[in-house]
């Protein structure tokens, strides 16, 4: 039986840091390295965490940003706050002769988004203001095997569920990329641990590997994330078909084609909404 991995609650912040670094990993990925004195008491634990990242108004070029009040998160009278999720890939505490640091890992998929615009431009002592993440999840308990799905904008977080799934633990992962160099994201050890099997974009190819894995068990958790509509089927499969319990799987429309800053808190499938 799997049980809900623990939810860890931490003090909403929103922190104005600064681009200490910038690497490309990959050709479609830049790591975007963030420093500064705000960045005390971050906290970031669990493989699907997010924070909010804020950016400047392509209309007018100003950036609006929330503040943290003792009632609650204030918005500004003006301005149109601009926000968008993205996962904490490393956080390296402050030691002794280096500050703390935080990276994420960009996709760059074209200069239409004001991230992946941004991400693109950015250079050393750019600011970058990110609040949350809000929570961390702990990864589920009692599982014996994870099925991990993703295309590249989950690879950040898929890396983290690679890192944090307890040893001995079986992992089958499938990743849906557009171009082939973006496999370069991975390091070599996580591709090993976690199996990792790379499709293409056409459609149905993440839908037809899950299939093609067989029955599942209690034991078996299953994690899915990418681009919203191209989830649905392999949703419906779960839960319909194998009528997976929703501990069992966790399927996350991280982008929506042709809706910038869709919110992933909205279904994928609205005909059929989560209990
Ligand atoms: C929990 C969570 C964690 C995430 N973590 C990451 C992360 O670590 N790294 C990362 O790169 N992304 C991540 N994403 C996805 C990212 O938030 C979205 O891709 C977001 O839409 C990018 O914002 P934007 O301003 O660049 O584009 P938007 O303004 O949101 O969109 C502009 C246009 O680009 C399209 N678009 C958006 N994303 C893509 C894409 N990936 N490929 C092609 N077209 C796209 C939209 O459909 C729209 O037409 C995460 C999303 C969630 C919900």
């Amino acid at each position: 039986m799997i049980e809900q991995g623990t939810t860890v609650h931490h003090d909403f912040a929103i922190r104005s840091l600064t681009v200490t670094n910038r690497q490309e990993i990959s050709p479609g990925f830049v790591r975007i390295t963030v420093s500064g004195p705000e960045l005390a008491g971050f906290v970031s634990t669990g493989a699907t965490d997010h924070s909010k990242l804020f950016f400047a108004d392509p209309a007018t070029g100003t950036l609006t940003v929330p503040t943290v009040t003792p009632e609650g998160i204030k918005r500004p009278e003006h301005g149109t706050v601009i926000s968008r999720d993205y996962t904490p890939r490393v956080f390296r505490d402050a030691t002794e002769g280096s500050d703390a640091e935080l990276d994420f890992d960009f996709l760059l998929h074209g200069e239409a988004g004001p991230a992946s615009a941004w991400a693109a431009a950015a250079t050393l002592g750019s600011t970058l203001v990110v609040g949350g993440p809000r929570g961390s999840r702990e990864v589920p308990k009692g599982a014996t095997r994870f099925i991990l799905a993703a295309d590249e904008t989950a690879l950040p977080a898929l890396a983290r569920w690679i890192e944090s799934i307890p040893e001995g633990v079986d992992i089958i992962s499938f990743v849906q990329l557009s171009n082939d160099f973006d496999a370069a994201y991975l390091e070599p050890a996580h591709v090993h641990r976690a199996k990792v099997i790379w499709l293409s974009k056409e459609v149905g190819s993440l839908e037809r590997a899950i299939r093609n894995v067989g029955p599942m068990g209690d034991d078996t958790f299953v994690w899915a994330a990418g681009e919203a509509t191209s989830l649905v089927p392999i949703r419906r499969y779960l839960r319909n078909e194998l009528g997976l319990p929703k501990n069992q799987y966790k399927v996350d429309g991280y982008w929506k084609q042709g809706e910038p800053g869709r919110d992933h808190h909205l279904p994928i499938d609205p005909t059929d909404p989560e209990d």
